[in-house]
């Protein structure tokens, strides 16, 4: 903490601040000019960087310091302090960053420093494949692409998305988007243009329908067939549905993909009275979006609170209270009988008047391709600590890998934006012959009007959880225990004790 009274605002960077204003790990906020920035302190080392994430301008100045990179409260995302560079995502640009000069016990900001070159291009051309091809176009195929050419890999990359839309911001889609509160040039990961400069084939629209590992050959669903050196298949997910009479009726909808969200939004013009089906990640954001909107919403669940198989009966609890203070309506213990023209059937008898029924009751992995490639296959693609599949040259990230988990000691398979980014990276450096194994430690967040839920690490069952705080006032921590070892923390209101817990798994291992 700065013994210093004077505020970020007035704290000119460029004049000066006393060093001994800035602990051991400290942050201190200032200026440069009109730009935001922060110096941190590291043993003798001192550091200038962007003072907002990239990611979703998260302040990073509530951040957490972990050896040489600095972290954002709000998602996780982890920077270089001394590239500005991108360790982890879901950030996708590196801060700007400052020479630092100390003088007379002074902390001086300088010029802004040029961005650190990207990659050992020499390298990546070494141990390179002669292509790579990347089938999906999610969270994880994008990320590949972009660590290919951030380490300097200058071979041909082709992005085969059977999505119609180049990648997007999948995660604000249940969120900020179909609440209308989110401006849809925010979607886009990256405009066409990045993808042209950086050489990045995105064909959108494009059914892979074989894939043969021994000719390193794919096939399109037009018959075209083409060759590949290395291979990523970040295939994804798609949306269980209703399996009930009335579940094909057009009002009866998912939401997964951006035409999904898109065709929601058109709906929502003209109803009113709203049924979600589940109350998981999608039931639950989806109708604090439709509140948000103004619909009437009654959620369908089966247990008796939202969200309890990933938080617990605590956590659901406050979540179900928090969306029944606006306005949402609960049926637990509910299975849908049949849905008709404008209702919703329970299996209790009930009845609910529905022009629109909003299905999140969960996804499948997307592993038909591997399973016609002959690869391995268990409950997901089986990759291994490098992301690498049972077939050479094939790598797998994102919703279908299960891979061994250093954390757990299992092999698991997570459905998470930012797992599904962090192992695109992973397998693009690891295409590149770097060898780098996948032990980032799970994390995602889920938001459900103003209030945050940030979860580290990976509880699939435990024997006790601890909470710590107060749920009903959205502060208070949550721990996953199974015996003695702690498995997963999950907290609202307290970003800083999530970071720390993220940095004490990473520790462990
Ligand atoms: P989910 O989180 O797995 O939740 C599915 C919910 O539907 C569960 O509560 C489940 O209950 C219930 N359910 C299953 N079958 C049902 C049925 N026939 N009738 C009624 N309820 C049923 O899946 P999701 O919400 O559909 O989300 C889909 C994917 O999107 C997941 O991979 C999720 O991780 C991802 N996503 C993530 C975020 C985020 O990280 N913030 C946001 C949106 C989506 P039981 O638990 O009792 O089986």
């Amino acid at each position: 903490m700065s013994k210093d009274s004077t505020t970020a605002s007035e704290r000119d960077f460029t004049k000066g601040v006393p060093l001994e204003d800035i602990a051991d790990e400290g942050i201190l906020t200032g200026q440069v000019g009109d730009e935001s920035v922060l110096l941190v302190r590291k043993g003798e080392a001192l550091f200038a960087v962007g003072a907002t994430c990239t990611h979703y301008g998260g302040p990073l100045a509530d951040g957490l310091v972990v050896g040489e990179t600095i972290r954002c409260p709000w998602h996780h995302a982890a920077f270089c302090l001394r590239t500005g560079q991108v360790e982890h995502a879901p950030a996708l640009d590196g801060l700007k960053c400052w020479r630092v000069e100390q003088s007379g016990g002074r902390v001086f900001v300088r010029e802004a420093q040029l961005a650190a070159p990207s990659a050992k291009a020499g390298h990546a051309k070494a141990k390179a494949p002669e292509s790579v091809a990347i089938i999906g176009g999610g969270a994880a195929a994008n990320a590949a692409a972009m660590t290919l050419r951030r380490e300097g890999y200058e071979g041909p990359i082709t992005l085969w998305s059977a999505d119609a839309s180049p990648p997007y911001d999948r995660p604000n889609l249940s969120k900020d988007y179909l609440a209308g509160t989110a401006d849809p040039a925010w979607l886009p990961l990256r405009s066409p243009e990045f993808y042209a400069e950086q050489r990045i084939d995105v064909r959108c629209g494009q059914q892979v329908v074989t894939l043969d590992p021994a000719n390193q050959e794919i096939t399109l669903s037009g018959g075209t067939r083409e060759h590949y050196g290395a291979l990523l298949m970040a295939t994804g997910a798609k949306p269980i549905r209703l399996a009930v009479p009335g579940a094909q009726l057009p009002h009866v909808m998912v939401l997964r993909s951006l035409a999904d969200c898109d065709a929601l939004i058109a709906r929502l013009a003209t109803v009113q009275r709203c049924v979600v089906v589940g109350a998981g990640f999608i039931g639950l954001e989806a109708a604090a979006a439709l509140r948000t909107r103004g619909a009437q919403v009654h959620v369908v669940m089966r247990g008796a609170h939202p969200m309890e198989r990933v938080l617990g009966p605590a956590l659901g609890d406050m979540l179900k209270k928090l969306h029944e203070s606006h306005g949402v309506v609960f049926h637990a213990g509910a299975d849908v009988s049949e849905i008709t023209a404008n209702s919703v059937k329970l299996s209790s008898g009930d009845e609910l008047p529905a022009e629109l029924v909003v299905a999140g009751i969960g996804v499948d992995p997307e592993v038909a391709l591997a399973q016609q490639a002959g690869l391995a296959i268990d409950r997901g693609v089986v990759v291994d600590e490098y992301l690498q599949t049972s077939a050479p040259h094939v790598y797998a990230a994102g919703d279908i890998a299960r891979w061994p988990d250093v954390h757990t000691g299992t092999r698991i398979r997570v459905e998470h934006w930012v797992v599904a980014e962090r192992q695109g990276a992973v397998a693009a450096r690891n295409i590149l012959g770097q060898q780098r194994r996948f032990d980032a430690v799970p994390f995602f967040w889920t938001q459900h009007y103003d209030i945050a839920v940030n979860y580290v690490g990976h509880a699939e069952g435990w024997d006790r959880v601890d909470i710590d705080g107060d749920p009903d006032v959205h502060a208070c921590a949550a721990t996953y225990w199974r015996g003695n070892k702690r498995l997963a923390v999950a907290t609202v209101g307290r970003d800083l004790e999530n970071l720390r817990a993220e940095a004490a798994f990473e520790a462990q291992t």
